[in-house]
């Protein structure tokens, strides 16, 4: 056979300069390779991947209700919450991403930073993990506490960082645009007189060291080993388009938002309310009681959205076992037909768990650590019941019995 020749440089085909045909014509690899410099250039094609990807991140930008919708899918109720974080999720990457194409004044959006305040184990954490697998950026997750132990606050703000350059697999282009949750911003507000909680460290520090990145700062990351490598270089990255959603419990507030609205009943000459309109909600919570709680007002103005999420109710606890797309009973059940057996559990038995993680105190969280205790004895035999159903009962969860094991009708019997 004859051998075939690039049109432009006339090699000849070979393994390692392989040739593209086209119509009667070659191209040979080699010359692939300089048409792109000629056409792009060096650096000209790393500038077009970033723009390839920002058109792209345009283009998938959700809209709230389709975030919200997501997020539906894996956290249950907090209905309120949801579409206050889409929104906000939203104007912050449309922010981003789309400013440049209104670009025709100097008005400048502000960072749609979020506050998240619920119970422990509501789903603060869990939102914000959410929300950062559907928006494919990476995510740091901290708790402010830790920010108090280590005594040098700077080192560990810049910890936060890392954690986040970490996420985003080395690409700080990427954290950058990524999102960092503080839990418990709650247990470093500063003593104040409203509220007696004994604290050896001043939150006030921490606080001002958070607001130091949420309000958007360049930061100097030390090389890995730390600083006693100074001859290894900085990273630098610069806060100011990362997401910043904090959460905390603030027990206590409801007796701040009980006393603003006393003053107030009293001061309008309000008709007497029934005890329930009485009743407080975090849903009412405004800067000011947070200021009352002992946040700094310049950390809470850089945290313009307040979301409160409720309690979880026992109702909910059920729905949380079943019904989000990884539930925990889709887990256990998956677990269990890999050994050929069916897994139900009876709506009692739902209940009884929701129950008991009720009582725990602990929100949705204690729902794994009960449901593991009780699989644990019937995972372990689990091998030897393929071809079964198991029956999950509400006396294996309150009295530590067997479940019922049925033998599934269409099983041989070996
Ligand atoms: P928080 O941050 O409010 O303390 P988490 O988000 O860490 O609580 O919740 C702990 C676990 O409880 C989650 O991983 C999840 O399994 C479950 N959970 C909590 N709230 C919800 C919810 N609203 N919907 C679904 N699961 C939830």
């Amino acid at each position: 056979m004859m051998s075939r020749h690039c049109s432009f440089c006339d090699a000849t085909e070979s393994e390692e300069n392989p040739l593209i045909a086209g119509n009667g014509v070659y191209i040979c690899k080699n010359c692939v390779f300089s048409a792109y410099k000629i056409m792009f250039g060096d650096e000209k094609q790393s500038s077009d991947t970033n723009k390839s990807e920002l058109l792209e991140a345009v283009d998938n930008l959700m809209t709230p209700k389709e975030l919200n919708n997501f997020l539906s899918d894996y956290i249950i109720g907090q209905e309120k919450a949801r579409k206050l974080l889409s929104v906000a999720v939203y104007n912050h990457y449309k922010r981003i991403f789309k400013t440049h194409e209104v670009s025709d004044d100097d008005t400048e959006i502000a960072k749609s930073n979020v506050l998240l305040i619920g119970p422990t184990g509501s789903g603060k954490t869990l939102m914000a993990q959410t929300i950062a697998r559907v928006l494919n950026v990476p995510i740091a997750i901290t708790d402010a506490t830790s920010l108090t132990e280590a005594g040098y606050v700077g080192e560990d703000v810049e910890n936060i960082l890392t954690k986040l350059i970490q996420a985003a697999d080395g690409d700080v282009q990427r954290a950058e645009k990524g999102i960092v949750f503080i839990d418990e911003v709650d247990k470093v507000a500063r003593m104040s007189e409203n509220r007696s909680i004994t604290r050896d460290v001043s939150g006030e520090g921490v606080q001002q060291a958070l607001l130091k990145i949420i309000e958007g700062a360049e930061v100097n990351i030390p090389p890995k080993g730390g600083r006693k490598h100074p001859n290894q270089e900085f990273t630098t990255i610069d806060t100011k388009n990362i997401l910043f959603i904090c959460g905390g419990a603030f027990d206590g507030l409801e007796d701040i938002l009980k006393r603003k609205q006393g003053d107030n009943i009293l001061g309008f000459g309000h008709e007497k309310k029934t005890k329930d309109e009485q009743k407080p909600t975090y849903d009412m919570v405004e800067p000011d009681d947070l200021v009352s709680y002992g946040l700094i007002p310049e950390l809470i103005g850089r945290l313009p959205i307040i979301a409160s999420l409720q309690e979880i109710s026992e109702e909910d606890m059920v729905r949380i076992l079943v019904e989000p797309k990884n539930s925990l009973v889709k887990q256990y059940k998956k677990l269990f037909s890999i050994d050929g057996v069916d897994l139900s559990f009876e709506d009692e038995a739902l209940k009884a768990i929701a129950a008991k993680s009720i009582k725990r105190k602990t929100g949705a969280r204690g729902l794994r650590a009960i449901l593991e205790e009780n699989m644990i004895d019937i995972m372990y035999e689990l091998p030897e019941y393929e071809g079964y159903e198991v029956l999950i009962t509400k006396d294996v969860i309150e009295n530590n019995q067997d479940p019922v094991y049925i033998k599934k009708s269409n099983q041989k019997i070996a």
